[in-house]
């Protein structure tokens, strides 16, 4: 029996504000533990929230770049529910009630960058973070649990998704097309690596075109990869159990990264289980127009325009131009490179190539670099000076990244220049022909590619380090006469 993958997405987004969502604590990360705490983020009695503006602008910023319609009015609802993380007993959230929408509905993403594959957005709206819990372990048990604060009411975002993905690549893809946006809009730093953007991802099976099946959610996926993994473990396990004749039981499973499984960590609640009711100590959040044409007219350039832009003012291939805007802060990185070594091809060649390949063994992002785009310029300027090979460039670049050092640095350090000096190299290449009879007496008789041998042997003699064209050149002097 064959099934069909059905996966929707529920995305929690750390607003980049500077305060937090109801009151004017900092948000910031590493502050020592529940330093950035007041009586309102705390819970304690009397206190009153007052909405952040900017994380209302923020909320809009995504709602438009994702072609929401904003409500003209929502508001916020509480949440009911005890854990230690959350001191007041409930989150202060916004709920689809008809007659009190979220902040905004019924947007678009598409999978691919032409419009391709729409994935229909259900709702974007706003809430507050809870505390964090931290669990000491000793000999594999938990003796004690400590609870940080600093996180409690920080502006978060959640962005739902209708059941519109079809396989966990799509899955993927998707999370992957969201962060470049909210990067691109300055709306989040999007590391799911740090839980700034958080995917819940459910997963259900149906026969082909048939009604929705029984979903499960999988939640704590660290990266882009985990999403795809998890959503391909968990679609594996219901085949398995509907091929057997048994149900899939509607429940929240946790993604174990290390042992590459989901398991059951509590039942599925219903949403009355939360008791929602309107937030009293907050006003309804009433848009005017003027804001929202502010916020238009804000907006920066989306990742889809640029990768156009990128294609027909820089001569990119569709391929490359989707790579350099995968993320915000990439595409960021290659135009600061462009602005100082005009090259975009070259330039996207290496930020695709040697460095996204650098990134990705490292698990790290753009962002994680030691290096900045001055030193990758300064980099493809020896290449093009002749004062490195293309090959060597890649050897240099490959310590700049780890070392974080300059590439004259690198290039001096090792003693890697290029010999371009033809009388540096003669020596080398009178070597070169009196060990080669063989080779010398066949270029000499017309076989072209003994040259490029006798090329490589110069080459072997100098470490690499002789510039080919002159080599090249040599040669053929020598040999002619
Ligand atoms: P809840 O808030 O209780 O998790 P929602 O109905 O709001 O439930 O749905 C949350 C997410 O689950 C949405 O992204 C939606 O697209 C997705 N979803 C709903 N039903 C299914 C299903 N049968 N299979 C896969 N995904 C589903
Ligand atoms: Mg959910
Ligand atoms: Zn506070």
């Amino acid at each position: 029996m064959s099934f069909e993958v059905v996966i929707g997405l529920e995305i929690h987004v750390q607003l980049l504000t500077r305060s937090k969502m109801f009151c004017a604590c900092a948000v910031r990360f590493g502050a020592p533990p529940n330093t950035l705490t007041c009586p309102v983020c705390l819970g304690l009695p009397g206190s009153l929230p007052v909405l952040n503006h900017s994380a209302v602008t923020l909320g809009l910023r995504t709602a438009l770049a994702l072609g929401c319609t904003v409500r003209p009015v929502s508001r916020f609802h509480r949440k009911n529910y005890y854990y230690p993380d959350l001191p007041k007993n409930y989150q202060i959230t916004q709920y689809q009630y008809k007659v009190h929408p979220p902040l905004a509905t019924d947007g678009v993403l598409a999978l691919d960058p032409d419009g391709g594959r729409p994935v229909r957005i259900r709702r974007v709206h706003l809430e507050e973070d809870t505390g964090r819990l931290v669990h000491q372990e000793q000999g594999g048990r938990v003796v004690a649990s400590l609870i940080d604060y600093n996180r409690s009411g920080v502006p978060l975002m959640e962005i739902v998704t209708e059941p519109d993905l079809r396989s966990p690549v799509d899955a993927r893809r998707f999370l992957s097309r969201l962060r470049a946006v909210l990067q691109t809009i300055a709306v989040s730093s999007g590391r799911l690596e740090e839980g700034t953007l958080r995917c819940d991802a459910n997963v259900s099976l149906r026969a082909a075109a048939g009604e929705l099946g029984i979903r499960t959610e999988v939640k704590n996926m660290n990266s882009l990869r985990s999403v795809e993994h998890a959503l391909s473990f968990e679609a594996d396990r219901q085949a398995r159990l509907l091929a057997s004749g048994e149900r899939v039981v509607q429940e929240t499973r946790h993604w174990d990264e290390r042992r590459g499984v989901t398991f059951a960590s509590r039942f599925k609640e219903e949403a009355h289980d939360y008791r929602y009711f309107p937030e009293p100590d907050l006003l309804p959040i009433a848009i005017e127009a003027g804001v929202l044409d502010a916020a238009r007219a804000a907006m920066p350039e989306l990742p889809d325009a640029k990768r156009r832009r990128y294609m027909e003012r820089f001569g990119l291939s569709a391929y490359d131009a989707e790579q350099v805007t995968s993320s915000g802060s990439m595409a960021a990185f290659f135009e600061d490179v462009v602005a100082l070594h005009p090259k975009p091809k070259v330039v996207s060649n290496w930020l695709t190539g040697d460095i996204t390949a650098f990134l990705n063994a490292a698990g790290q992002e753009i962002d994680d670099l030691r290096i900045t785009p001055a030193h990758v310029a300064e980099l493809l300027g020896l290449i093009d000076e002749g004062t490195i090979s293309g090959r060597t460039a890649k050897e240099v670049l490959a310590e700049m990244l780890t070392g974080g050092e300059r590439a004259e640095t690198v290039v001096r350090r090792r003693g890697l220049r290029q010999i371009s000096d033809a009388a540096e190299l003669t020596a080398a290449v009178d070597e070169v022909i009196a060990a080669h009879p063989g080779p010398v007496a066949d270029f000499r008789a017309g076989k072209q590619q003994a040259l490029t041998f006798l090329v490589g042997q110069v080459m072997r003699r100098t470490q690499g380090r002789a510039n080919p064209e002159v080599v090249h050149r040599l040669l053929r002097e020598r040999l002619s006469s």
